[in-house]
Formats: C-alpha cells, sequence, structure tokens
C-alpha cells in the first residue's frame, strides 16, 4: 500500500492505525467514492486527514460530543476516551511511533 521511501515509524503507524473496523470501513467507502480500487496512501490520509487518532494505541477513534470545541473522541479499540489529534496534526508534528 506504500511506496518504499518511506519513514519506517510512519508505515509502522500507518499499518496499525488502519487495522481496526471502522478504518477499514472508512477505507471501502473512500474507495467507492474514488472510484479507485487502488487507493494510494496519500490520498487516503488526505481524505481521512481530519479524523481522530488515539493517543494511547494510535488507531483511528470516533468522534463524540466535544469533538467540535475540544477534539474529544473515542477509541474503539482501547477505549479511550478524551481529547484526540487528528490525523492532520499526526503526521505534521510527526506524533507516530
Ligand atoms: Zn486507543
Amino acid at each position: 500500500m506504500l511506496s518504499e521511501n518511506v519513514d519506517p515509524k510512519f508505515a509502522k503507524w500507518f499499518t496499525h492505525s488502519l487495522a481496526n473496523p471502522m478504518a477499514l470501513n472508512e477505507i471501502e467507502r473512500l474507495k467507492h467514492f474514488n472510484k479507485d480500487k487502488q487507493l494510494s496512501a496519500a490520498t487516503m490520509l488526505k481524505q481521512m486527514s481530519e479524523r481522530g487518532i488515539c493517543p494511547r494505541c494510535e488507531s483511528m477513534t470516533y468522534r463524540t460530543e466535544g469533538w467540535q470545541q475540544f477534539n474529544i473522541s473515542q477509541c474503539p479499540k482501547c477505549g479511550y476516551h478524551g481529547k484526540t489529534v487528528t490525523i492532520d496534526e499526526y503526521l505534521n508534528k510527526r506524533l507516530y511511533r
């Protein structure tokens, strides 16, 4: 899914963050609307840039009440509920670990 010359830490995070049913549904939805079965990682991340990333386990999160003001969301994987950074911010600040 990723091109060769990416930061290995990024590649690890990317694979990990999308390994949950919610993210997989999202990818299927994007493929459908883009009519692009080989959706590139760059396109995917651009379109998902406003989704949340769990600060605890780095999974993609569900927005909950408070998202508008404080980016509050819930993680379907570890159960974290609280302030979340967006994928955009995550990548810009290279927060992946
Ligand atoms: Zn989590």
